[in-house]
């Protein structure tokens, strides 16, 4: 039987990031990165934005060269899936039957798009984007002259392939079910801010509805049912309506958890040298006041990366990162730092009609969470105050002629 020093499940952010931080701090053991997709560890935040647009090829997206792995001898197992572990023997059972052993195994293996579960769902044209895989099927059918779309959810995945498909010229619907718009993300202000931009640009945006069925002829989608009866006519129907943390065989093994899998501040599941990381992790987060949450966040799986390669080499550092997030739409960039949630007052900083302001939130008086409109600066500052909770005066942090760094 194969044995590896490290394995890695799943070649996203994280767990690339973790095979290149172990490296990084010197880790000579051997290290296998195993992942179900048959391409090299690539990017997934321009899956949305600039590959679905076709302003960058697979090439430029690429996290690292191909040679980097070899180089760094860290093998990289294409095509291949974790179905079972053996935490009690340190094995891992691949889908083939294959049995590798670990020293340290590493899940980083974020989430399945969740599907939609009514009638007609199975269609043709109808499209999650999680994977590069996903995105060719549909700039196929974007190249093939399709250019009706309607997109279930209002979240980042929804919203970022809305402003691309306007770009393509299609009739964009954005059914959301909630009665706003990115409210699992931001506040109420960002949007509304949001809601009106789309509609702006020609999408029509609805929130507060429900889809009761996808219509279809000889299996391919041609429009969206709504519960009031209305169909909207699509050839291509966008799904995003979160994720489900890919975590079964971990929990089939015994780690304890629900949504996603319990890791402590290092990363540990409750297995013996098992930990788990990125969007899949559930963890008790400083910046949510120790509340237990899984944090779907580029940044997250990154630095938690970093957490299990230092544990991994004896360096054992708790997992304390202020978590921020970006989002690209149109010409606006929206950068997020810290949670809003739980917030009791919210400062307006800038104006809305200039299409470059920020919201601060406050708890208490303490800065805890800013969303940033084409206001980079405002962020990379108002970053700082988050790590500080600084408590700051509303009129202040609202005047445009004081730098946030200022208030420090
Ligand atoms: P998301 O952020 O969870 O947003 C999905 C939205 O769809 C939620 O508002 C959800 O409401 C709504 N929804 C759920 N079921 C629905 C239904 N049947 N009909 C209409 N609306 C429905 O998930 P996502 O946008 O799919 O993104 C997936 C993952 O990719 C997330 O981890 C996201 O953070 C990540 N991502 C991040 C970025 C970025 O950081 N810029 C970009 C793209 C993707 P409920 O809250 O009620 O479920």
């Amino acid at each position: 039987m194969e044995s590896w020093d490290v394995i890695i499940v799943g070649a996203g952010h994280g767990g690339a990031a973790t095979a290149i931080a172990l490296r990084q701090k010197g880790f000579a053991g051997s290290i296998a990165l195993i992942t179900r997709e048959n391409l090299p560890p690539y990017e997934r935040p321009p899956l949305s934005k600039d590959y679905l647009a076709g302003d960058k090829p697979f090439e430029r997206i690429l996290l690292r060269p191909e040679s980097f792995w070899a180089d760094k001898d860290i093998a990289l197992r294409l095509g291949e899936a974790v179905t079972d572990i053996d935490p009690l023997r340190r094995e891992i059972a691949l889908y083939d039957g294959t049995r590798l052993r670990y020293g340290s195994l590493v899940w980083a293996t974020g989430g399945d798009p969740r599907r939609l579960s009514c009638p007609g769902a199975d269609n043709a044209g109808v499209h999650a984007i999680r994977n590069r895989a996903d995105v060719d099927r549909l700039k196929a059918e974007l190249a093939g002259g399709a250019r009706r779309a309607v997109v279930i959810g209002g979240g980042y995945i929804g919203l970022e392939a809305a402003a691309v498909l306007r770009k393509f010229g299609c009739e964009v619907a954005v059914l959301e079910s909630q009665d706003r718009v990115l409210n699992r993300v931001a506040g109420e202000e960002l949007s509304r801010f949001y809601e009106a931009e789309h509609r702006r640009h020609g999408v029509d945006l609805r929130t507060g509805v429900t889809v009761s069925g996808i219509e279809g002829r000889d299996g391919q989608a041609t429009g969206v049912t709504l519960a009031d009866g209305e169909t909207i006519p699509a050839e291509i129907v966008i799904v995003g309506i979160g994720i489900v943390p890919a975590i079964g065989p971990l929990i089939a093994a015994g780690a304890a958890g629900a949504n996603g899998v319990d890791v402590d501040e290092f990363c540990r599941t409750s297995l013996e040298d098992v930990y788990a990381i990125g969007d899949c992790a559930a963890h008790a987060n400083p910046y949510a006041d120790g509340a237990v949450i899984r944090l779907e966040s580029v940044q997250n799986a990154h630095d938690m990366a970093t957490t299990v390669a230092l544990a991994i080499t004896g360096d054992h550092q708790p997992y304390d990162a202020v978590p921020w997030f970006w989002s690209n739409q149109y010409d606006l960039r929206l950068q997020t730092v810290g949670f809003s949630t739980d917030f009791d007052r919210a400062v307006l900083r800038g104006d809305p009609a200039d299409r470059s302001f920020s919201v601060i939130y406050l708890r208490e008086g303490r800065v805890i969470a800013l969303d940033c409109v084409n206001r980079t600066k405002d962020y990379v500052q108002g970053r700082k105050l988050v790590e500080a909770r600084l408590v700051a005066e509303p009129e202040r942090l609202a005047d445009t002629e004081t730098a946030l760094k200022d208030l420090l």
